[in-house]
């Protein structure tokens, strides 16, 4: 891990240039959080502070660690289910802006809306590497906190460095990929939660004279009328993941509830040898999906069961539902509470125990709520 300043331009210390103080930042006290999260649920702020800078962010990171003050970090809000009794310390919102691309090294500030950065290297730059990650809402310092993936591609394929302001150690550091421990859906930053705040991402992306990187799901493979395996003009993989994402409500639309929901709820379960042998005793079980994992694990998937255990998509009478597009999306349908659509995740998730003996995860941050 590299100490030291925040970005390449930087030739003073970070020590000496940053400021003690709140200056220039935007601080909002009793702030309502629903309409800065995708869910659109979750009670007030007690005080909102937005930073446009990585100095900014610092301070104010500062500031709430001296006080003793509970702290959130807020990107888009895209992952976040906040509880209705709201946060009570400081939010963090990063609005913090930079993308440099330097030939296929590319420099994105942690406060950069991530969709519009994938849409600039694909459309713009010709670029492969995160082409079939488009849509995804939020922002791009908030990719590398859970591994951000979708249609065969994650970001830690091509993370090479994190810019971080460590709150334990009080200083910017830069992580390598190697030091960022991704897993599936998961990293370091997850890991220690209260630890890192993500100030710039850096990529390799690919040049690959306009051609994405080989295709790995059959879903992409079949849309393209192409084989698994193969590349396809950038543009196009980035368009049909598009197009694909849209069709199951993954793609943020203010005026479609389907897409009012922090994307997947759960993680797929990752079973071990043992528990992999006891699901597939459950009657039913024959043609569940199963994928090999790391250490001799089978990931299965998260729709499947909530489907087969009779959860279906559109599920759900009251204000909170499954999205009528997607079996893993629970949607707020425009009136819905932190604690409706918790009532509804706890019934899904023990109804799924119930049929398979398997146990859902959430994937999205719980703020001041538990499953
Ligand atoms: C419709 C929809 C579709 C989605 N599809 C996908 C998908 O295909 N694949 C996928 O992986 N995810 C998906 N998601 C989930 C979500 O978009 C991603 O997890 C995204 O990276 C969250 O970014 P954000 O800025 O909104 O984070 P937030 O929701 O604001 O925060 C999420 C967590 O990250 C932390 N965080 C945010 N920014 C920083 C930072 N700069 N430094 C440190 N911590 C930070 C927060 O404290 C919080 O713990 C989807 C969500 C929705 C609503």
């Amino acid at each position: 891990m590299r100490r030291g300043k925040p970005c390449r331009k930087d030739t003073l210390s970070f020590r000496q240039v940053l400021p003690r103080t709140l200056v220039g930042v935007l601080v909002e006290n009793d702030a309502p959080l629903a309409p800065l999260t995708t869910l659109r649920l979750g009670g007030p702020a007690r005080r909102l502070v937005t930073a446009h800078t990585d100095d900014e962010v610092i301070a104010a990171v500062r500031e709430a660690d001296a006080a003793g003050e509970p702290l959130l970090v807020l990107g888009g809000g895209s992952n976040l289910v906040i509880g209705d009794a709201g946060f009570p310390g400081t939010v963090l919102r990063i609005a913090t802006e930079g993308f440099v691309l330097d030939g296929t090294a590319l420099e994105v500030a942690a406060g950069e809306t991530w969709s519009e950065v994938v849409h600039r290297t694909v459309l713009d730059h010709d670029l492969a590497g995160i082409e079939f990650l488009a849509g995804i809402p939020g922002s791009a310092g908030a990719t590398p906190v859970q591994n951000v993936g979708a249609y065969g591609q994650e970001v830690a394929q091509s993370i090479t460095e994190v810019v971080a302001y460590d709150r334990a150690a009080d200083e910017v550091v830069t992580l390598s990929n190697a030091e960022c421990a991704f897993s599936y859906r998961h990293s370091r930053f997850k890991a220690e939660p209260d630890r890192y705040v993500v100030l710039r991402v850096r990529f390799r992306l690919e040049d690959n004279g306009g051609l994405s990187t080989p295709i790995r799901y059959a879903e992409t493979a079949r849309q393209l009328g192409v084989e698994q395996g193969e590349r396809v003009a950038v543009a196009a993989a980035w368009n049909t993941v598009l197009l694909l994402r849209a069709g199951k409500g993954m793609v943020l639309d203010p005026a479609d509830h389907d897409t009012w929901s922090a994307g997947s709820f759960f993680t797929n379960p990752v079973l071990t040898a043992a528990q992999y042998e006891s699901f597939r005793t459950r009657p039913g079980t024959e043609n569940a999906p199963a994928y090999p994992a790391p250490e001799g694990c089978t990931k299965t998937s998260a729709a499947w069961l909530i489907d087969r255990a009779g959860f279906g998509k559109g599920y759900g009478s009251g204000p909170a539902t499954l999205s009528t597009k997607h079996t893993l999306a629970l949607t707020n349908r425009g009136s819905a509470t932190a604690e409706d659509l918790l009532v509804l995740a706890r019934e899904i998730r023990d109804g799924v125990r119930e049929a398979f003996g398997v146990e859902l995860v959430n994937e999205p941050v719980m703020v001041g709520v538990a499953l």
